[in-house]
């Protein structure tokens, strides 16, 4: 994946301000933070996104993401932190390699634009029924 820009980050050939690393996963802050702390956390094998993610992949990214919230919560003490995940260019997903957004609230500061939207009740019939073709079709 040559041109991919978090690859780059990890082989050090794009600067980051890296939070940690190990055999499998590598963390940075984002540079256009959310919020103080605003953190990735991805693997270090290239995988775009949840659909192709290998699962040792994901459990080290997820493992690595409770150390650093721990960490997160020590230095900042944060109201609480929203962990975004987006897979695809529908949603949104612009860096097209698997990341995991930290993304800590500070006490006093306005609600995260991803954590925060109107709850309004579903029809339970269309419920019902996606949620049974959903599971039928998994393998
Ligand atoms: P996505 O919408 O794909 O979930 O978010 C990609 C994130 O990567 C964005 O929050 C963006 O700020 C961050 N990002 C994009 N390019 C770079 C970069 O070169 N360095 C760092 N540290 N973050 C980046
Ligand atoms: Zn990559």
């Amino acid at each position: 994946m040559e041109e991919c820009i978090f690859c780059k980050i990890i082989k050090g050939e794009i600067p980051s301000f890296k939070v940690y690393e190990d055999d499998n996963a590598f963390a940075f802050e984002d540079i256009n933070p959310i919020s103080q702390g605003h953190t990735l956390v991805i693997p270090k094998r290239h995988t775009q996104d949840l659909w192709e993610i290998p699962e040792e992949d994901l459990a080290a990214v997820h493992s690595a993401s409770k150390k650093i919230i721990q960490a997160i919560k020590d230095v900042l003490n944060p109201t609480g932190v929203a962990c975004l995940q987006l897979n695809g260019r529908g949603v949104n997903q612009v860096v097209m390699h698997y990341h995991l957004h930290l993304i800590p609230r500070a006490s006093g500061e306005p609600e995260l634009p991803v954590s925060s939207w109107e709850l309004k009740q579903g029809d339970m019939e269309a419920i019902k029924q996606t949620a049974e073709k959903i599971a039928a079709a998994i393998g």
